[in-house]
């Protein structure tokens, strides 16, 4: 459906947790946050039953995230159900990649359409010190390098000024595997709501630097904001993700639920829809679907990251499901 700004609404990220094994230092505080109880997670079913309704709205893409979905036991069986459902086009997941190569056999039979892999740096000193914990970068990308082999893969890395040094090995890999690599500007929210980012046109120069020839692409390449670029001998793209500095409101296509049911239309504010008291007071699906709807419409022009006094968002990344 359209929103009440013209632009088409087809995309819904759905949380499925908001734990984590992982502490990354602009997602989450380092002591994690006061677990959700698990009955105040929507089960499986309700994620479906919302699912379907948004689907009866024209959402027919799905980013399964968190947390950390592949800690919710029981997450390969849901993308099954949830690609299988009447009408839903595509279902991706995001992940850290931690817990990924046993499941690649199940999510590439559950038909998922595709993986983003969350890794910042290669240096395995460096990724301890983001994540705050013992895992190394290597482990990633052990499983960056064998999702390649069976689904779409992307790998997403945060700009951050300490990994300045790690732009040009980490856009190799589009060069050496079959994956685009997608640089994304820190949002100011959750615990990076105070900190710098790395300017996305900065991180471009420095690219053109290694390679002199890289151009736009123009046609589309998944659902997203992302400006993709790509140089001869590149097997996969590059990606800028530039939500702070440029900006792509005009063209947003999504909304997000929260593991706990709360439907928001926008990242910057504490705004949207309590779903679960729909979803668990027995409300027909007529009733579900207005209440998306609502959502919808609730959506604003813009978000405020150049005005950050207006965010009234203050939750934190893995909790608002990023
Ligand atoms: N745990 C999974 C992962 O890391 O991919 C999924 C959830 S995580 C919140 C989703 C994405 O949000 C990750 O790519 C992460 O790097 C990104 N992210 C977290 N905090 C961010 C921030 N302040 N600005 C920009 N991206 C952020
Ligand atoms: Fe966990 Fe992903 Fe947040 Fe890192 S970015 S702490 S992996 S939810």
């Amino acid at each position: 459906m359209l929103d009440s700004f013209g632009r088409e609404i087809n995309y819904l990220r759905l949380s499925i947790t908001d734990r984590c094994n992982l502490r990354c230092r602009y997602c989450m505080p380092e002591d994690g946050v006061p677990p959700t109880a698990h009955d105040d997670l929507l089960c499986y079913e309700e994620l479906l039953r919302v699912a379907a309704a948004a689907v009866s709205l024209g959402i027919d893409r799905f980013k399964i995230t968190g947390g950390e979905p592949l800690v919710r036991r029981g997450c390969t069986d849901f993308i099954r159900a949830l690609k299988a459902l009447p009408g839903v086009r595509q279902v991706t997941l995001t992940t850290n990649g931690l817990l990924l190569v046993p499941l690649l056999d199940e999510l590439s039979n559950a038909a998922l359409d595709g993986v983003n892999i969350s890794l910042d740096t290669l240096n395995n000193a460096q990724y301890q010190s983001l994540t705050r914990r013992a895992h190394t970068a290597d482990e990633v990308l052990h499983a960056v390098r064998q999702c390649a082999t069976r689904l779409p893969t992307k790998v997403n890395a945060v700009l951050l000024p300490e990994t300045a040094d790690q732009l040009i090995p980490l856009a190799e890999l589009a060069q050496a595997l079959p994956i685009d690599v997608r640089f994304i500007e820190r949002m100011p929210l959750g615990t990076g709501e105070n900190a710098q980012t790395v300017d996305a046109d900065a991180a471009l120069t420095r690219l053109r630097t290694r390679w002199p020839d890289l151009k736009s692409v123009h046609e589309p390449r998944g659902n997203g904001p992302a400006r993709y670029f790509h140089a001869p001998g590149m097997q996969g793209c590059i990606g800028l993700i530039d939500a702070v500095s440029h900006g792509f409101c005009a063209r947003c296509n999504r909304m997000r639920l929260t593991s706990t049911g709360l439907l928001k239309p926008c990242l910057c504010y504490d705004q949207g829809v309590e779903l679960r008291p729909l979803l668990r007071g027995g409300a027909d699906d007529t009733t579900l679907r207005d209440a998306i709807r609502a959502a919808i419409l609730q959506k604003p022009a813009a978000h405020c990251f150049a005005q950050r006094e207006n965010i009234t968002e203050h939750k934190s990344m893995n909790q608002i499901g990023g």
